[in-house]
């Protein structure tokens, strides 16, 4: 339990920075950090690698995002909504 609220106060910092990371603006040892606690960390590796998806559909697209990664967002969006309404 300790380690597990450990591990979020760490996914915050990371998150806070996971932005920076991609865009390579992070000095050596904070993006070694990162790296090593996105290796441990699902959750944390799911944002870095959706915001990265995210990043490179706006490189790859000049500036718009990609239908698909409007889809998956809509999708992601239809599924916690479902969720919150399933109760009913
Ligand atoms: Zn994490």
């Amino acid at each position: 339990m300790l380690k597990k609220l450990f591990m979020k106060r760490k996914c915050t910092e990371v998150m806070n920075k996971i932005q920076m990371y991609l865009d390579r603006e992070l000095d050596e040892p904070t993006a070694a950090k990162i790296a090593d606690h996105l290796e441990m960390c699902q959750d944390c590796k799911f944002e870095a690698d959706f915001f990265a998806k995210i990043k490179y559909s706006l490189q790859t697209s000049g500036g718009a995002v990609a239908p698909d990664t409007l889809d998956r967002l809509h999708n992601f969006a239809s599924s916690l909504t479902e969720g919150s309404e399933a109760a009913s």
